[in-house]
């Protein structure tokens, strides 16, 4: 791994002597053992702080769409900055999602796409190796980076057989089991939003939840508040979820929300055979409307 990050400090360096980009967004080592935090590195020298290990799990592509955000001092013309990201897979979907929702331009980002083992759950260190791997990358079909302006080499991961093995066994319940589960984990929230901030997807400036016109929901811990927030973050991941896990990281109070994000994930794959990130080319699915699309969710599972 410490080739890797040698060639990855190589090639941050390069592209912020040269000028291709004014700033490269990677991983630096935070104050905690086995914990990484954002390094913001703008010149040569800089990049020397990036590093590049099994706690690297964090999604970066959250932090874009501020930076390409016009700062509220500047009046008049403004260009926004060039920027590189170190990326596992996942993050650069987050990344090409971004851009087909018009957060970012493509041309103004330089995708690094990292060799990725697996990162490593903090919870589980202690574990065995392949019993430290984080629940999303043991169920990751694609640890390779694909689509990346840069490739790091090295070696990834196998893929996963099947990443939706947990979703099935979710499927599998009864409507009422499924919906006591919900509740049993929803019910733990302490609604502090940090699975919000960490998403790449909820840039949202308003988010629905803290809106005042209309109010949505009431401002507190109640369970019917609670399920509202989730249900409502959680149908604004349709098509859109990644499956990078930063919003289960995030959480407190160890929550899976990923399970619930991932069956409309597997959802959107099956009725509309859309997979979010991959390509820049295919609209997502909520996003278009054809006249003959299948009024199912209307009329009830499994009619027409
Ligand atoms: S909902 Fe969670 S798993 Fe999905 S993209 Fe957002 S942070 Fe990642
Ligand atoms: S929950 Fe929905 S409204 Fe709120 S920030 Fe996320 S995507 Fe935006
Ligand atoms: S991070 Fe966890 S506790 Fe905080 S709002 Fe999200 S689900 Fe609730």
């Amino acid at each position: 791994m410490r080739d890797v990050q040698d060639k990855l400090r190589a090639t941050a360096k390069d592209l912020l002597a040269s000028g291709k980009v004014e700033l490269v967004l990677g991983f630096e080592p935070a104050s905690l053992p086995m914990r990484t935090r954002a390094c913001f590195a703008r010149t040569a020298d800089a990049a020397e702080r990036l590093v590049w290990n099994e706690f690297c799990s964090q999604n970066l592509a959250a932090y874009l769409p501020r930076l390409f955000e016009k700062p509220a001092h500047i009046r008049g013309d403004w260009t926004p900055p060039k920027v590189a990201v170190v990326t596992k897979n996942c993050d650069a979907r987050s990344i090409i999602g971004l851009v087909k929702e018009h957060q970012l331009a493509r041309e103004n980002v330089v995708i690094i796409g990292m060799p990725c083992q697996g990162m490593v759950d903090p919870e589980k260190a202690a574990a065995t190796v392949d019993e430290r791997i984080a629940q999303a990358c043991l169920e990751c079909v694609s640890p390779s980076p694909i689509g990346a302006d840069i490739l790091i080499e090295g070696q990834s991961r196998p893929a996963a057989a099947d990443r939706f093995q947990r979703v099935k066994d979710f499927e599998a319940l009864t409507p009422a089991q499924r919906w006591d589960a919900f509740v049993k984990e929803i019910s733990k929230c302490t609604r502090c939003y940090a699975c919000r901030q960490a998403c790449p997807n909820c840039y949202c400036k308003s988010c629905f939840i803290e809106q005042s016109k209309p109010s949505w929901a009431g401002a507190g811990d109640d369970l019917a508040d609670l399920l509202l927030f989730h249900i409502g973050r959680m149908f604004h991941q349709a098509g859109r979820c990644v499956e990078c896990d930063a919003c289960v990281r995030a959480c407190p109070m160890g929550i899976d929300l990923r399970l619930f994000t991932q069956k409309l994930v597997k959802d959107v794959e099956e009725l509309f055979g859309y997979v979010p990130g991959v390509s820049l080319d295919d609209l997502p699915p909520l996003c278009t409307f054809q006249s003959d699309d299948s009024e199912c969710f209307v009329t009830g599972p499994g009619e027409e």
